[in-house]
């Protein structure tokens, strides 16, 4: 009991824990609540809390390697836990521990990745990847490609959102679209989502997860804890057992696809029509983007200027309206004529310059 095969748990992967380790009892109390009811795959804790001010808990540190080694074997659960140094990953690993998360302080920074990984290859670890701090997809896929470089293979992604000035109800804005095209460039990667982080708030956490698994991800990674209000770290995000037990068994698993033919044929039939009304999307957009070449070249031929504020303010309201009347999402609209209309800047600028 383990290192665990990440590519052949059953889904959805369920991992559940305190943020951070404080005493045998905590952990115990939360696991043995969990496996009652079946819905603990792994248990979290962490060892080493990356916290952003000193003087706040910084982990329990070594002494939790003992506890978690204990627990792991009595329990028979694996344990995972997170290593941001050599020394942490050199301690985990002398302490039987060989599921390792890397930390979203700590996957910003090539250097520290690749310290690491020099420790953990070779030996028969997993290891889950969660996102940077920032929303920069490219250095997540350079972390988990600096782990497959190095022959270690048994790995995941963990989805814990973004940090962003913008105010939100969210503690990291959960950016979809990110874990999304992360699976396009690695379709075979298990992504595991942490609504806990994403949340920040323990009463959010549930719709962040249920969104999690409507996206087919792979598992969910959720911060679990005895007494959530007296908790070192994180009380606002963590969940009593009984909380979380009863966001598992109100969630509604999602299936990739069907088996039914009948089902297959009818998205089939839809996904026809939408074929269709892309196809007249595109023609729609070039039939304007003509017209825009022609304004362009006339523009210049009168010497006015491309941009022509007034008009844009009359597009904009005039189309958000219409939009709005037809139950169309304002921003979404907005930001579709922002992009139209930065194209047909772009068009009408290039006339000028290649004329000239
Ligand atoms: C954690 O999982 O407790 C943690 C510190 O996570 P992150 O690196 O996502 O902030
Ligand atoms: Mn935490």
């Amino acid at each position: 009991m383990s290192t665990v095969r990440l590519n052949k748990l059953k889904k959805p992967i369920l991992v559940a824990g305190p943020c951070s380790a404080e005493s045998k009892e905590q952990l115990v109390s939360v696991t043995s609540a969990l496996q009652k009811t079946n819905s603990i795959s792994i248990l979290r804790a962490g060892i080493w809390k990356p916290r952003t001010r000193p003087n706040s808990f910084e982990g329990i540190g070594e002494k939790g390697l003992i506890w978690l080694k204990e627990v792991q074997e009595e329990l028979q659960i694996p344990v995972i836990t997170e290593v941001a140094t050599t020394l942490h990953a050199e301690k985990a690993l002398e302490n039987g521990i060989k599921n390792i998360w890397i930390g979203a302080r700590t996957t910003v920074n090539p250097f520290s990745v690749q310290e690491i990984i020099e420790v953990l290859k070779g030996e028969d670890v997993s290891v889950m990847v969660k996102n940077p701090i920032h929303a920069d997809i490219d250095l997540w896929q350079g972390s988990i490609e600096r782990f497959i470089k190095a022959g270690v293979e048994n790995i995941a992604a963990v989805h814990r959102g973004f940090s962003s000035f913008m105010n939100s109800e969210y503690r990291n804005l959960p950016m979809w679209n990110i874990p999304i095209e992360l699976q396009r460039r690695f379709p075979t990667l298990p992504i595991i989502c942490d609504p806990s982080h994403i949340a920040g708030k323990s009463e959010l956490v549930k719709t962040v997860a249920q969104k999690a698994l409507d996206l087919n991800m792979a598992g969910l990674m959720i911060e679990v804890h005895p007494d959530p209000k007296n908790a070192l770290s994180d009380p606002q995000q963590q969940l009593t057992p009984i909380e979380y037990n009863q966001l598992i068994s109100r969630l509604v698993l999602r299936k990739a696809t069907s088996e039914s033919q009948m089902v297959l044929n009818q998205l089939e039939e839809l996904r026809s029509q939408i074929d269709k009304v892309d196809e007249d999307l595109i023609s729609t957009l070039v039939s304007r983007l003509d017209l825009i070449k022609q304004i362009g070249e006339y523009k210049r031929s009168e010497n006015l200027s491309v941009l022509q504020l007034k008009r844009w303010n009359e597009i904009l309201n005039s189309r958000t309206e219409l939009a709005k009347k037809l139950n169309l999402d304002e921003v979404f609209i907005v930001k579709f004529l922002e992009l139209i209309h930065q194209e047909s800047i772009r068009i009408q600028t290039d006339i000028n310059s290649t004329l000239d």
